[in-house]
């Protein structure tokens, strides 16, 4: 049998279920895959193979007595480390929650647990998933398979490589800006951001909780297809998940897309666009034609807003939800002898100088435990957005940026529902670029943000989007192709990415990792 690692997760489900092939043995191959590739690319923060076995074990016992156990049963599944994970370590990539054991699991989690699927670890991010490389996890390097000198894209790094290298056939990562699809196209792997509300949020550790989506990232949309299935659906626990039944995906996409209505996003080919992104997207359009779709230009005119208006929204939700981190309720605390032991040497300084007023201005123990806790405990870039956020929202300046980002916010949303009454998706680039190089945007937050110019307003209207593999940079480097759709489009968008696929062979390249 050629080696399991590489194939796509509906061929192993029905391995699986013919009998040809043991959870376990699954398993061990993912592990001892993980075990020899992930030292060089750093997909995982945690794996713990005594546990995936396991269960794997356990799916295997179930299925030879004849049981039914569940849609995933015995496929592994690796998770992104915002996931509420119960007893088991959920870092967010954060010094802040290096040992934070969740006292629960996320919806999504006990559904896969309940479909049967293999916890086979947690994957890094960017710490608290801000950011777009990976660079910003506190807690591990994550490379590019395709060329390990290159950021895979961020902040699902961890999930988007454990796919494209072979060491999990699905994984599980979030969206608030980009972060399941940036990293997937980075990567040459298809990633879903669903409607806002498709997938509950319960346990997914908040970020910006207007923007926040979970998803499904995997070689194939019909593997896609699979997982979405599993993980959607209304949660009485998210008072912002959809009361919605959830579609058959995987039915769906086997229906032909004659007469399909593609939009191609004018303002999504202007300035900033790489040549090579631009080609291999246009040629993909080309391939949607010969499939019988319909093509017309389409107009997101508030497009060049989109970033200024995330880039406030986005930091203002996560300031409020980071003041949670205090030292007390959650994560980290820091050393407070030190922290009492440099108050006493102040204050024995000061009032050998006989300053008093300095005396009386001192911080409470408190105060300062609570400072010093979130200055040692986050890192650079989410103490900027802490910032950018906190200052946002003070009086005075709320109405000027809070407020009017809200409205831009409603501009977007309505572009949108506007051209979606001419088309069914939209169709344009998911990064203006291919991967770049570690190190090289890391000092320059802004031209980091700029890479999120074409996902962001998904998050922004609460619309699905897909990245698709589409082509090849001249350096070797994965060109992803995004789809966006109405809300709950879904099916829709699996069944686009799925008659590409068949068309084209991009996701069936390997990087050569050995
Ligand atoms: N890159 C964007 C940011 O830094 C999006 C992140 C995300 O989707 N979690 O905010």
């Amino acid at each position: 049998m050629a080696d399991l690692t590489d194939y796509t997760a509906v061929k192993l489900l029905s391995l699986l279920q013919a009998g040809e092939v043991t959870s376990t043995e699954l398993t061990k191959a993912y592990l001892d895959r993980i075990e020899t590739c992930d030292q060089k690319i750093g997909s995982f923060l945690r794996a713990d193979p005594e546990e995936s076995l396991e269960h794997a074990a356990a799916m295997d016992r179930r299925r030879k007595a004849g049981e039914a156990p569940g849609p995933l049963a015995g496929l592994p599944v690796a998770l992104k480390d915002n996931l509420c994970t119960r007893g088991q370590t959920t870092t967010c990539g954060s010094r802040m929650l290096k040992n934070f054991k969740p006292p629960y699991d996320a919806t999504v989690v006990e559904k896969l647990r309940e479909a049967g699927a293999v916890p086979l670890g947690k994957t890094n991010l960017d710490e608290f998933a801000m950011g777009g490389s990976t660079e910003n996890s506190a807690l591990g390097e994550t490379r590019n398979p395709w060329n390990t000198n290159c950021i895979p894209g961020g902040s699902s790094g961890g999930a988007a490589t454990c796919i494209a290298s072979g060491m999990s056939p699905l994984s599980i990562g979030s969206d608030t800006g980009g972060s399941i699809r940036q990293p997937a196209a980075f990567c040459g792997v298809v990633g879903l951001k669903p409607t806002y509300g498709r997938v509950s949020r319960l346990g997914l550790v908040a970020f910006a909780s207007s923007l926040d989506q979970i998803g499904p990232l995997a070689r194939t949309a019909e593997d896609a297809a699979l997982l979405l299935e599993v993980i959607a659906g209304h949660d009485a626990r998210d008072s912002t998940s959809l009361d919605q039944t959830v579609p058959r995906y995987r039915s769906v996409l086997q229906q032909p897309l004659a007469g399909l209505k593609l939009g191609v996003v004018e303002e999504h080919f202007g300035e900033g666009l790489d040549a090579e992104v631009e080609s291999a997207v246009r040629e993909s359009i080309r391939v949607y034609q010969e499939l019988g779709a319909k093509i017309t230009p389409v107009s997101l005119p508030h497009s060049e807003y989109a970033i200024a208006t995330y880039y406030v929204i986005a930091p203002c939700e996560a300031s409020s939800n980071l003041a949670r981190y205090d030292g007390v309720h959650y994560g980290y605390r820091t050393d407070e002898n030190v922290l009492h032991a440099t108050l006493k040497q102040q204050r024995a300084k000061l009032s050998a100088a006989g300053n008093e007023q300095a005396l009386n201005d001192l911080d409470s123990p408190l105060v300062r435990m609570y400072r010093q806790t979130r200055a040692e405990g986050f890192g650079a870039e989410v103490k900027r957005r802490i910032m950018l956020g906190t200052y946002a929202l003070s009086a005075g300046y709320y109405e000027a940026y809070y407020l009017k980002a809200l409205k831009v916010r409603r501009l977007i949303r309505q572009d949108y529902d506007e051209a979606f009454r001419d088309v069914d998706l939209v169709i344009g680039p998911v990064t203006p670029t291919p991967a770049f190089p570690r190190g090289s945007k890391i000092d320059d937050p802004l031209a980091m943000y700029l890479g999120d110019l074409y996902t962001v307003s998904a998050n922004l209207a609460g619309v699905p989007a897909i990245s698709v593999p589409c082509g090849f940079s001249n350096a070797g480097l994965p060109i992803g192709l995004q789809l966006q759709g109405p809300p709950l489009s879904e099916d829709r968008l699996l069944q686009a990415a799925h008659w590409f696929q068949k068309e084209t062979t991009w996701h069936q390249r390997r990087p050569a990792l050995n």
